[in-house]
This record gives C-alpha cells, sequence and structure tokens, in this order.
C-alpha cells in the first residue's frame, strides 16, 4: 500500500497547477493599487494601499523610478513577484506612495565558473539560482525550502535553511557583492548607486545583507557558491523522550539535519542528512509534497473538517487527523523520490540542486484553480497563523521541557500543531549580518488554525500557542523571523541586536527621510510607536497580549490569563529560596509590563505561592514600572500600605 502511495505520490509532481495570484492588483493600469501577501491577509487583516506600482526592467530603469520618487518626496516600498511575507512589510504607508516590483528584474547577470560566483537580479527566484548554479555545476550550500521567494526578498528578511556548518544555513551569508539603489541628494540626482561588499564597505554591506527593504532597492546581488555535491537524506522516527538533549547535539552531528516534532504524540522525526561525494550513485528528488498543487475541491474539504473541529471544539478527531497526516506523510518520505519519480527506501541520495527546496505548486499551467497553491486565497484551502522564532541553543533543551511540561498538564493540546505537518524545528548560526541571528539557535516554525471570518472566537487550545510564543519571544530572547509571525512577536525585538545602532545608522545614511520607511518599519526598528494594536479581541490574533479580559474573548470563555508566563520569565526575582536580583531582568520586565500585573495576580494559586515570595513579586511589579496598588489582592497575598 505505502508503495504504491509513494508511486502516486511522485507521479503527482507533474501535475499542473494554477500559479498564484500577482499581490498587486490596481483599478486602472499600474495605478490606485492594492497589495497584500500570498496568502490574502496580514496579521491585522487589513489591505494596503498605493498610488502605483512600477516594473523596471533594468538597473537603469530601477534607477530612474527611485529617483523621481526621492525628487517627489514619495514614499516607496519593493515589493516582489509573489510576496510571501506574513507581516506588513511591504506596505507603504497611506495611500500615496509607490511599489517597486522586481517581477521582471529577474535576470543572470553574470557568471564566473573559475571564481564559483553567480550574478543575479534581485527578482530572480530561487528556483532559479538553484537551477542556473546547476547549469555550472555549482550549488547554493544551505537555502529555504520552498523556492518561491526571490534573492531580494530573502535578503530583505534573512531566509534561511538549516545548518550550524559553514557559514550557517542563511542564504545572505553566502552573499559577496549587493548592488543598492537608494534615495540620493538633488546634486547625485536623486539617486544613489552603490556597490556593497565586505572588503570595500563591511558596515554598509553587514547591514544591506538583512535589510527589510528600508535602505532601497537591491539591484543586484553576487552569490559564492560551492562546487556540486550530493546528499544523502533519511528521515527516522522516534520518541521524543530524550528529545531536549538530542536537539542541541545532532545539528553538530548531520550537516542538513532538522526535526519535526509532534509534541501531543511524543514522537520526532529526526532528519539525517549529510553531503557525499558526487559520485555516489542516486538521482533522488526532493519535491515536498505540502507544497505540490493540491486539489481546491480536496482543500475545501479538508478546512471544512477543521472549521467544525474548531466549532465543536472535536480535539478527539484533531488528534486522530493529525496522526493520521503525520504518518502519511513520514510514510511517502514527505514527497522525496530515489530516481525522480519512485520513493523506494532510504538513504535518498541525490544532487543539491535537486533536494534542496521545491515549490512544484508554483508551475504555471492555468487550470482554472482545480488545483493550486494549498494557501492560494482564492480557493477554500488552508488559512493559518505562523509563529516562527530562533531560540538559542544554550536554552533549548529548557525550551523543549517547557513545552513538554504543557503536555504533559494537557496531553492533547499540541494536536493543534500536527495537523499542520508538526514543528518544523531548523538550525541556524550568528551571522555578521546586523540584523541576522546573533548565535547558535533552533528555530521553531509553529502552524496552526486561523479563522477566515471570525478573529473573535478563540482557537482550540489558544493559550498553550500563546503560552510558547511568549515564552520562547520574552522568557528565552528568541528572535522572530522578519518575514512570518504575528505581531506580538516583534514587541521590542530590536533590543534583542547589539549591532541594532549600527544598522540604523546606515539607514540614515542610505534613507536619511526614511523614504523606504513605513509605520511597520518604524516599529519593528524602536524608532516610533509599537508593534501591539490594542483593541478588542487583539489577543486572538496575535496583535497584542491579553492583560485584560477585553483583550481576550470573555464572553467566549477565554478570560486574561497568561500571566503565569510571567513567573516563568521571572524566576530569579520572584523564588523564595534565591536571592533576588537587585533589578529584575530586562526580560521578566518585558513580560510584566506587557501581560500586565492585573493578569498575574488572578493567576497566583496557592500551590504558586508555595515558591513564590510575593513582597518580591510586588517589589519585582513596581521595578517595571507596574507597582500594584496598595490593598489591592494579589493572590491570597494583600499588598501592604493600605
Ligand atoms: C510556502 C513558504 C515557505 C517558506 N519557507 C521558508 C524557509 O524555508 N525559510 C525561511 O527562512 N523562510 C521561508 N519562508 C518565508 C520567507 O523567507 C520570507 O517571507 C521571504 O522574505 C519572502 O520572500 P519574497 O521574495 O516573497 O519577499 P517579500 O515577502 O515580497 O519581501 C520581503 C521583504 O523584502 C523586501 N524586498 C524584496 N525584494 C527587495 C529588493 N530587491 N530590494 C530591497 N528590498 C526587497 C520587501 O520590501 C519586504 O520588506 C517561506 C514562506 C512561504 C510562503
Amino acid at each position: 500500500m505505502i508503495f504504491w502511495l509513494s508511486v502516486i505520490f511522485c507521479f503527482i509532481t507533474f501535475a499542473s497547477s494554477t500559479p498564484p495570484d500577482d499581490p498587486v492588483k490596481c483599478e486602472s493600469g499600474n495605478t490606485i493599487c492594492t497589495v497584500t501577501n500570498s496568502y490574502g491577509a496580514f496579521p491585522d487583516r487589513s489591505i494596503c494601499e498605493a498610488a502605483k506600482v512600477e516594473y523596471p526592467k533594468t538597473e537603469a530603469e530601477l534607477v530612474s523610478v527611485v529617483a523621481a520618487a526621492t525628487r517627489a518626496a514619495q514614499k516607496m516600498r519593493a515589493v516582489t513577484r509573489y510576496s510571501h511575507s506574513i507581516p506588513k512589510l511591504v506596505c507603504t504607508d497611506g495611500k500615496d506612495g509607490i511599489l517597486i516590483s522586481t517581477k521582471f528584474l529577474n535576470h543572470v547577470v553574470r557568471t564566473d565558473p573559475e571564481a564559483k560566483t553567480l550574478t543575479v537580479e534581485s527578482g530572480v527566484t530561487l528556483r532559479q539560482l538553484i537551477e542556473e548554479a546547476a547549469k555550472m555545476d555549482l550549488a547554493l550550500p544551505y537555502a529555504p525550502y520552498w523556492w518561491g521567494l526571490t534573492v531580494g526578498g530573502m535578503m530583505g528578511t534573512g531566509a534561511h535553511g538549516s545548518s550550524l556548518w559553514g557559514k550557517g544555513s542563511s542564504v545572505h551569508d553566502y552573499v559577496t557583492e549587493i548592488r543598492m539603489v537608494s534615495p540620493g541628494s538633488v546634486s547625485e540626482g536623486y539617486v544613489k548607486v552603490r556597490v556593497l561588499s565586505e572588503t570595500m564597505n563591511p558596515e554598509e554591506f553587514n547591514a544591506a545583507k538583512v535589510s527589510l527593504g528600508v535602505l532601497g532597492v537591491i539591484s543586484q546581488v553576487t552569490f559564492e557558491l560551492q562546487p556540486m555535491f550530493k546528499r544523502s537524506l533519511t528521515y527516522v522516527m522516534r520518541s521524543d523522550s530524550d528529545f531536549g538533549d538530542q536537539a542541541v547535539t545532532f545539528g553538530e552531528e548531520h550537516e542538513f539535519a532538522d526535526f519535526l516534532w509532534l509534541p501531543s504524540q511524543g514522537k520526532v522525526v529526526y532528519r539525517i542528512d549529510d553531503r557525499v561525494p558526487l559520485n555516489t550513485s542516486g538521482n533522488g528528488l526532493f519535491d515536498f509534497f505540502p507544497f505540490r498543487p493540491q486539489l481546491s475541491a480536496a482543500l475545501a474539504v479538508v478546512r471544512s473538517i477543521e472549521e467544525s473541529e474548531e466549532a465543536f471544539a472535536d480535539v478527539n478527531n484533531k488528534c486522530v487527523r493529525g496522526e493520521q497526516i503525520s504518518s502519511f506523510l513520514f510514510s511517502i518520505a514527505y514527497g522525496v523520490c530515489n530516481n525522480g519519480f519512485l520513493f523506494t527506501g532510504y538513504p535518498v541520495i541525490g544532487r543539491q540542486d535537486r533536494m534542496m527546496s521545491s515549490g512544484a505548486c508554483l508551475d504555471s499551467h492555468q487550470d482554472g484553480l482545480i488545483t493550486a497553491c494549498p494557501w492560494d486565497p482564492r480557493i477554500n484551502g488552508e488559512f493559518f497563523h505562523q509563529t516562527t522564532f530562533s531560540v538559542p541553543l544554550t536554552h533549548v533543551k529548557e525550551f523543549i521541557n517547557n513545552i513538554k511540561a504543557l503536555v504533559k498538564i494537557e496531553p492533547k493540546s499540541l494536536c493543534v500543531l500536527e495537523d499542520s505537518n508538526g514543528v518544523l524545528m531548523r538550525y541556524v548560526t550568528s551571522s555578521p549580518a546586523f540584523l541576522g541571528k546573533e548565535e547558535k539557535a533552533l528555530d521553531f516554525d509553529l502552524t496552526y488554525y486561523r479563522s477566515k471570518d471570525d478573529p473573535l472566537t478563540p482557537r482550540l487550545y489558544e493559550d498553550f500557542i500563546e503560552e510558547i510564543e511568549q515564552m520562547a519571544i520574552f522568557k528565552y530572547n528568541a528572535l522572530p523571523h522578519w518575514g512570518k509571525n504575528r505581531n506580538i512577536a516583534f514587541d521590542g525585538v530590536i533590543r534583542k541586536y547589539k549591532n541594532a545602532n549600527a544598522f540604523l545608522k546606515v539607514k540614515e545614511r542610505f534613507d536619511p527621510s526614511g523614504l523606504f520607511s513605513t509605520e511597520w518599519t518604524d516599529q519593528i526598528l524602536g524608532l516610533k510607536g509599537n508593534v501591539t494594536i490594542v483593541k478588542e479581541g487583539c489577543a486572538l490574533e496575535g496583535l497584542c497580549i491579553c492583560s485584560e479580559d477585553s483583550h481576550c474573548a470573555p464572553t467566549k470563555g477565554y478570560l486574561c490569563r497568561p500571566g503565569i508566563t510571567v513567573l516563568m520569565g521571572c524566576p530569579y526575582s520572584i523564588d523564595k529560596k534565591l536571592p533576588a536580583p537587585r533589578t529584575p531582568s530586562e526580560g521578566c520586565c518585558t513580560l510584566v509590563r506587557t501581560i500586565g500585573m492585573k493578569c498575574v495576580c488572578e493567576v497566583i494559586t496557592k500551590g504558586m505561592e508555595a515558591t513564590i515570595d510575593m513582597q518580591k513579586l510586588v517589589n519585582v511589579a513596581a521595578a517595571c514600572g507596574r507597582p500594584l496598588a496598595p490593598g489591592s489582592q494579589c493572590g491570597s497575598y494583600r499588598v501592604p500600605g493600605a
């Protein structure tokens, strides 16, 4: 049975699919436009507007677009063919901005097989990049798993694959030169083209490697490649009993290691994936099943099952489905085929260009939406939140054990992550890029149900996912992926980057009037305002942390409760047995401020009071700028001084 399933699913690679829609739509020609992302929804569900979209086809055209907009003091943002980022990175503020599309900046500029370099325009997709490199028998060593991303977009958000080896798994760390088109002064003709590299201008180069699009438009990028090699891949499913320890060491043992964790099933799928010589026999192909075209009708059925599970709180069905999905995907090796069309067993050995990334649903044969990418907003398919953060390797064991502790409290709670294939976990390393990763870390990718039309109804086990999200971001100082996540993951994010000031100085130099900056980029860069949006039900969409009942869904039984996270974030300040530090840590105060002491006090039980020094907790609240009113109640403790 499994054999035939594999045959069927390897063949499906050749099926056609309606390509994704253009994210930019205009009322007349290229003017009066709207822009969204590939899912059709930003975290706050708004649609962004722009006065017009420009489609430069050469660097010279790009230069004149930026010059004209600078001269007119118009806001600008680069937009890509698919616009994959979840947050509002692509939006210009208001209606008067200009979108500069890189859709037609998609050519190879130069190849140099001797030097093993490849120079491309920034709208080139990862798929093209991989193919062009392979024509010279060269390979990009590490990359995201989805090949629809563009070079400019990957550099915009620090996209990565999985590895602790070499310079790590982030694409921008294999870049040797960047050509950047930014606003210029009157004497420069309102535009400036800079050529950036490690040797010529390291500060500017390290800022441009992960730029969030605020430095200007990247025109061209040169990659340093490696001689083509093959990989040998085996997936193994094991119990997660020793996962905390394994997660710390596995990445040193295998070059392309990653994990799919199924916490409610108590299982982990280990990806044992290593480089082997090019003459090793094998013609494997990784065509990841969830990235293949899917029948829209089938997706609609699955979606309606999901919706009914949510409506009837049918967690049992969710868990059963999660198990079925994970064992099905494991049985077909996630879409890996030994010879391009058949999975016959492990190891699967294939060239790097055939094994590293995939995305068959992008293939453009219009079929009237009979098939599509599963998340295509034009069909009734997948719609989800994605929370993605890198936890420093030094905290990974503790973090995993904390998640396991949550599963112990409610064993079925994390089934909500398993019907989206489980938690994908990938290795990243520290990068010289100012807004790149700060240290060796494990990146956790959590995908979970989002309601299409009812954002004010709580999801199944919403509080458990929020607990994990807040624990990672605030307690373990995890870095959110710039191109994924809901707003709260970016709360205070810039303080986590030691080179943030160096980045901001380059930004000031490249774009002193902030024409490429927006409300969102100012918020995440800590320049103006805050990423959180406080309104009724805001916590349900990750726009705020629930610090009052109205932020949750009080009429639907979801109250202000996640204050327990604060206690996990402040152990050294409130533990009865430990000497309290003179001032609470920044992480502890961030939690106190965002969650609110009212919530904290509401969740404290007698059991907790046995280990918490309540006077210390009162002191922490005051030191963090959220003092408790004298005479008020915190758990069973009465705050002194009334
Ligand atoms: C199915 C899917 C799979 C994914 N898999 C991975 C993965 O394996 N690993 C990973 O790390 N991420 C992954 N992502 C997320 C992805 O890395 C980011 O969202 C990525 O930035 C999107 O690339 P894009 O080309 O669509 O860029 P966009 O989302 O369109 O743009 C991202 C940012 O870059 C800026 N930008 C784009 N081009 C330029 C340019 N030429 N000059 C200056 N600024 C520019 C934009 O203004 C914007 O700020 C995935 C996303 C999806 C939808």
